[in-house]
């Protein structure tokens, strides 16, 4: 008899999407094990290793527990890297409970092409993407890291369409990282690079995981 299917998870909790073009969307969070990146700047360390092998039927149970006392209409899939295991089945049952699902990638893994969203975040040293991503993925995130450099930004800018936003995010909303952001803002401005933006941590900045 085939196993039903499983993935392994860190946590699931409701928050508020604090990142990117859905921020301040309540959203309810499905934080997946596991992560092929090492950044020295990741704030999820915790979900590096470990984690708990769920079925996927018990995630979607605790999603629409979580959904009883917050309005969200979507679930993030995010790490970790959601797309190191095959997340479709839980895709595909979110959908059948009515809800909209973004992932959360560092697009070393092929897109999932199930997804409503798919938010990219390539990581340095290489900037690294899948070439799926360039079609699919609704936004580029990058983190305002000490490694961002305005080359990056630009590679990240020949890489995906045009009318693709790309959004400087500062490490952890730290001054010195919100100072770096608007002066790679400007930069790319003077370089005569589009469709870049400022962003912050909102979540953060209202107290929520
Ligand atoms: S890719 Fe994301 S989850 Fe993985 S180590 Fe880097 S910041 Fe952390």
């Amino acid at each position: 008899m085939r196993r039903p299917p499983t993935l392994k998870t860190t946590e699931i909790f409701a928050s508020v999407q604090g990142e990117g073009l859905r921020q301040g969307e309540p959203t309810i969070f499905v934080r997946l094990s596991g992560c092929n990146r090492r950044c020295g700047f990741c704030d999820t360390k915790k979900a590096w290793r470990g984690g708990r092998e769920t079925p996927v039927d018990k995630i979607v149970e605790e999603v629409l527990r979580l959904r009883l006392d917050s309005p969200a209409e979507w679930v993030c899939l995010t790490g970790g890297e959601p797309l190191a295991q095959d997340v479709r089945p839980l895709i595909r049952r979110l959908h059948e409970e009515g809800l909209k699902v973004q992932v959360e990638t560092n697009g070393t893994f092929p897109p999932e092409p199930e997804a409503d969203w798919l938010t990219v975040s390539p990581k340095p040293p290489d900037y690294d993407v899948h070439p799926g991503f360039p079609k699919r993925a609704r936004e580029v995130k990058l983190v305002v890291c000490r490694a961002l450099t305005l080359d990056a930004v630009r590679t990240m800018r020949t890489t995906f369409p045009p009318a693709t936003p790309i959004i400087l995010q500062p490490q952890s909303n730290a001054p010195w990282s919100r100072k770096k952001a608007l002066k790679v803002l400007e930069d790319a401005g003077r370089s005569g690079l589009t469709g870049i933006r400022l962003s912050v941590q909102l979540h953060k900045v209202y107290g929520l995981r």
